[in-house]
């Protein structure tokens, strides 16, 4: 038999147990660094397969490596698996866990053949915007000698190199002073309004921003009580561009919106967070064509994007494409019209077009890393890198 048809059969004896994995990590969503159930599901399942697995790696206690094999190519597979506020597993994290440990087991099986070294890394927090978990890891060695690294992302439809774009999240602080709304307004200075005035000044900026620049938020505290003067204030902000070069003009363009409301108001502004952006992804296009192919092959049909036409999401497997060789392909659900982050998403990562694309995007990865190793030429250009 050779490694593919190996690999196909070890994917199929592991089915029932990936798409279990898949639904007890959505019947139980985690938010980011909370993650200890899932990290221990996949650590429990990889050692069962024969991993050596390593958990609380890099001082992140949901964060873990699982390695099989010992050839000197090393291939890194993400496994995501945090959830989403209020509307649990909205982006199909539980579906990228599986993913990644069902292509590791299928290819572990023919790894010291391949002359190759499989990694899953267990990848915490990607959903937090600022210091995800890959960021973390990159900076504490937890990528160290990997060669190339892949991951599948759920999505509605199939998009072989999908656009995301960089990004920075941080919090915004006001503080003003109290009074009594009626009594006494003239005494207090409204950190309320200073948001507002904010707000107002971003949906300004908006006409003035590129195609694929985003601004978005939430208010995270609005004041205590309708009839004191809101002293303190915070809100949440994410903004997106093209690349990492780019966030640094809209990023400022922004804060300057918030010190608008400072000025205007008189209360005092603080930003925290936001020193660990994530970056643009850089698909590999050697790595990337290998993966079309295995995929097609499976029956997947991708959807093609004119660049720049979209603005994309964002992922700190961006921060990876620039260390390391990498992919990042999207794997469809048939969903549409529900797309991630939409609680209608959360109910389809466990339908059966969900579970299909469980096992099509742990095959056509574990087809890829086999196709990596065995081309000569590409495996020479990855260890020297
Ligand atoms: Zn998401
Ligand atoms: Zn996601």
């Amino acid at each position: 038999m050779d490694a593919k048809a190996a690999a196909k059969e070890k994917t199929l004896a592991t089915k029932d147990n990936l798409i279990a994995l898949s639904h007890r990590i959505h019947a139980n969503p985690e938010l980011g660094f909370e993650e200890r159930r899932a990290s221990a599901w996949l650590c429990e399942m990889l050692a069962d397969a024969g991993f050596t697995v390593t958990a609380g790696v890099c001082d992140l206690p949901t964060a873990f490596v699982a390695r099989a094999g010992s050839g000197p190519l090393h291939i890194g597979i993400c496994a995501e698996y945090d959830s989403l506020p209020q509307i649990g597993h909205a982006c199909g994290h539980n579906m990228i866990a599986a993913m990644a440990v069902g292509a590791a087991i299928a290819a572990a099986k023919i790894a010291d053949d391949a002359g190759i070294t499989v990694s899953v890394l267990g990848t915490p927090a990607e959903e937090v915007g600022d210091g995800g978990g890959k960021i973390l890891m990159l900076e504490r060695g937890g990528f160290e000698g990997i060669h190339a690294a892949m991951m599948v992302h759920p999505s509605p439809l199939d998009v072989l190199d999908m656009n995301s774009t960089a990004i920075t999240t941080f919090d915004v602080h006001y503080t003003g002073k109290e009074t009594h709304a009626a009594f006494a307004p003239e005494l207090g200075i409204n950190a309320l309004d200073a948001l507002t005035i904010a707000q107002t000044a971003i949906g300004l900026l908006r006409q003035h921003i590129h195609q694929t620049d985003r601004i978005h938020g939430i208010i995270t505290h609005g004041g205590d009580a309708p009839n004191v003067v809101p002293a303190h204030t915070s809100a949440r902000f994410m903004v997106r561009a093209k690349t990492l070069a780019d966030l640094g003009e809209i990023r400022d363009k922004v804060f300057r919106c918030f010190e608008a409301g400072a000025l205007a108001t008189g209360a005092k502004l603080e930003i925290v967070g936001g020193s660990k952006p994530y970056a643009e992804l850089h698909h590999d296009p050697r790595i990337s064509a290998l993966y079309g192919r295995n995929a097609e092959s499976l029956g997947r049909k991708f959807l093609t994007i004119p660049a720049g036409t979209s603005g994309g999401a964002s992922t700190d497997m961006g921060n990876v494409s620039l260390a390391i060789p990498s992919i990042h392909p999207a794997i469809g659900i048939n969903s549409m019209p529900a797309v991630n982050h939409q609680p209608e998403f959360t109910a389809h990562c466990i339908k059966p077009e969900a579970d299909a694309a469980v096992i099509d995007g742990a095959l056509a990865m574990a087809w890829t890393v086999i196709d990596i190793a065995s081309d000569a030429a590409l495996r020479a250009q990855l260890i020297k890198v």
